[in-house]
């Protein structure tokens, strides 16, 4: 696996520091409210795993998994929901956790969703962003890292649902992907 990256982007300390000071905040914002984390499967599951445990409020963790119609690198806006809330979230304050926000318009249309079902609230909480890909805007509340507009793994996010165990985001070498 080693031999197939190109750069390390995000170091794993980097990543440690991160996700310590957007706990931390997270828990001063949030305190006495009803915290719903909603991580987005599967690429943000690293993080919300590590995001969680720096978090000293109590709060209520959930998943969606969703796709989005379009070609393999674009995403269309048109999103489908495959694997839906087990919670309820009336009256509740949606945190939603994602990898990276490209376009966003995959988390315009999740933000509009979980608020047409009565939440008191819905922020968004991501980990990458790559604000030169953006067509739509969306409000980010916590942002972990800008990053350029090029693929990366790692820390969760995959290419072809491998590399997702890399402990730090990584640039491929461009032979990886004709592999
Ligand atoms: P968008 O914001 O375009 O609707 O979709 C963003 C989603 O596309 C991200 O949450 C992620 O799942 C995927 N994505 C965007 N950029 C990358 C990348 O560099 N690497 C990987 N593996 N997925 C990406
Ligand atoms: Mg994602
Ligand atoms: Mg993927």
């Amino acid at each position: 696996m080693q031999k197939d990256i190109e750069k390390v982007l995000v170091s794993k300390e980097q990543l440690e520091e991160k996700t310590k000071e957007i706990g931390k905040q997270i828990s001063e914002d949030y305190k006495g409210k009803k915290l719903v984390l909603i991580g987005v499967l599967k690429g943000a599951f690293v993080f919300l795993g590590d995001l969680v445990r720096n978090i000293d409020i109590p709060l209520e963790i959930d998943f969606m998994a969703v796709s989005s119609y379009g070609n393999s690198t674009e995403s269309s806006g048109v999103v489908r929901i495959l694997k839906d809330l087990d919670l309820t979230i009336e009256g509740k304050d949606i945190l939603i956790v994602e990898d990276i926000i490209d376009t966003g318009l995959t988390l315009s249309y999740l933000v509009s969703n979980l608020k047409s079902r009565g939440a008191n609230s819905v922020k968004i909480c991501t980990l990458l962003d790559k604000p030169e890909r953006r067509k739509i805007d969306v409000e980010l509340k916590y942002k972990g890292f800008d990053i350029p507009d090029e693929f990366v793994v790692g820390y969760g996010i995959d290419f072809s649902e491998g590399y997702r165990n890399l402990p730090d985001v990584c640039i491929l070498k461009e032979e990886t992907y004709s592999k």
